[in-house]
């Protein structure tokens, strides 16, 4: 094959009936018309793609396993952090998604019996299915990081999953004198949404420069080089000059270990006393990938990326943060696409017909401060079992345009997202 052009749809598929012949196996319960489909997480992978088997075939039996009631999304968690948004505007509920026939289970998922296709619940029942799809978001590496523990981040909140840590960040900026300094560790990849930090850190910058101006942000970061970085630095220097310093890999910006009792943060060149500490720790997927045997030794899951089945797992499908998707970054708009794709990939093989390929559109946008933000689109297709960048599909915001242009991307980035909480949980 050509390796310069994308992979055909009969390329693909040829690929993939080998691939999926040793994994899939019929469903008899199909053919009767009562399918059981089960997804387990309620993020914007797992409720889109609960949403999207019911609009396919309403006749599927679809249970989702979500134990919170309310969903707090990530996307535009930084503006909350920074006290340009209420909290409120981050929640959601499942009732729509309830309404439209999907039976949601307010349960953890503790256990995945791939064998007996069951997933066992906290409350000690259990739910048989025809196909699991999962899509549990991340789990922290609490192991990763020397002193970083679910202790430590009560004190130093990762932020990293929405919610209480988000609030605790919050609190903890508001109770900071004036003058004090902000920590920001950043881990390698892969991580959720890479360029989520980099906004953050404007966006507590911006916070600080209105309340507290005396204060600084220093970023510790485990790379060099970030997403749209030109972008960030210009604006660092145009909004917030003197304000922001990261201290990169190479320059010794590695977090090796924390100290929570005095909020110390440790690098190969230096210790830095913080007195706000956001530590974002390395990750993996949710805890619940592993115990299905979904993930592999790197802590996420490899999958076919045209039906999205686990590589290592028989009839278990894998979205959103958790899975291997190659090029395409772990967001919340690669989540809400692959959750589509994924659910008409699942019907496609229960009735025995070959999947579409997918070609998923993911948008990223990041705002620095209010009405100014930038954002990097992308289109994504699977060659060599992996998601890669569709050649000239891709656009970055232009390093030099003007305000204007900024405030526009505002605009749309606010409109992006009541339109991808609308289409998965409204
Ligand atoms: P999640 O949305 O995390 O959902 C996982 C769900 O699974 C959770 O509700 C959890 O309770 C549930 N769960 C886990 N384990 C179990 C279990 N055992 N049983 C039952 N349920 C379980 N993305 C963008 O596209 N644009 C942005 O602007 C953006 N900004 C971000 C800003 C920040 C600060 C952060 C941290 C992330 C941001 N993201 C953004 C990324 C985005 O939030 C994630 O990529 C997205 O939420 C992934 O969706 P998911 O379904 O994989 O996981």
């Amino acid at each position: 094959m050509d390796a310069t052009r994308l992979p055909t749809r009969r390329d693909v598929f040829r690929k993939l009936a080998a691939a999926t012949a040793a994994l899939a196996s019929p469903c008899p319960a199909f053919a009767q018309g009562a399918a059981r489909v089960a997804v387990i997480g309620g993020g914007f992978g797992g409720a889109s793609c609960a949403r999207a088997f019911r609009r396919i075939d309403p006749k599927l039996q679809v249970t989702l396993i979500e134990p919170k009631t309310f969903y707090f999304a990530c996307p535009f968690s930084n503006e909350a952090i920074a006290g340009l948004r209420e909290f409120e505007a981050q929640q959601f509920t499942y009732d729509r998604i309830a309404a439209e026939g999907v039976t949601v289970v307010a349960q953890t998922a503790v256990k995945v019996d791939a064998r007996a296709r069951a997933v066992g619940l906290a409350d000690g029942t259990s739910l048989g299915y025809d196909r699991l799809v999962l899509s549990p978001g991340i789990s922290m590496r609490f192991d990763a990081l020397t002193g970083y523990d679910e202790a430590a981040a009560t004190k130093m909140p990762h932020a990293w999953i929405a919610g209480d840590q988000t609030i605790l960040l919050r609190r903890q900026l508001e109770a900071m004198d004036d003058g004090g300094l902000v920590v920001l560790a950043v881990p390698a990849a892969p991580l959720r949404c890479p360029p989520a930090p980099y906004e953050r850190a404007s966006l507590i910058a911006h916070y600080l420069k209105t309340k507290k101006p005396r204060c600084k942000v220093l970023i510790l970061d485990a790379k060099d080089g970030f997403s749209q970085q030109r972008l960030f630095e210009n604006a660092w220097e145009e909004l917030y000059p003197g304000m922001i310093e990261r201290i990169a890999l190479s320059q010794g910006g590695r977090v090796t270990s924390v100290e929570p009792a005095t909020n110390t943060i440790v690098t190969d060149f230096g210790n830095y006393t913080a007195d706000v500490a956001n530590v974002i720790p390395p990750q993996r997927a949710g805890r619940i990938a592993d115990i299905a045997g979904a993930a592999d030794n790197t802590g996420w899951c490899p999958i076919d990326p045209i039906t999205f089945a686990s590589k290592l797992v028989p009839n278990i499908h894998v979205i959103g943060d958790a899975c291997i998707a190659g090029a395409l970054p772990k967001s919340a708009s690669a989540a809400h696409a692959q959750a589509k794709a994924c659910a008409a990939a699942v019907v496609s093989l229960m009735t025995g017909k070959a999947p579409e390929i997918p070609r998923l559109t993911g948008a990223c946008y990041n705002t620095v401060a209010p009405g100014y933000a930038f954002s990097l689109s992308g289109v994504y297709a699977p060659r060599d079992g992996l998601f890669i960048e569709a050649e000239g599909a891709s656009s970055t915001s232009p390093v030099d345009a003007p305000r204007e242009t900024r405030a526009r991307e505002a605009e749309t980035a606010s409109a992006w997202f009541t339109a991808i909480t609308a289409d998965t949980f409204g």
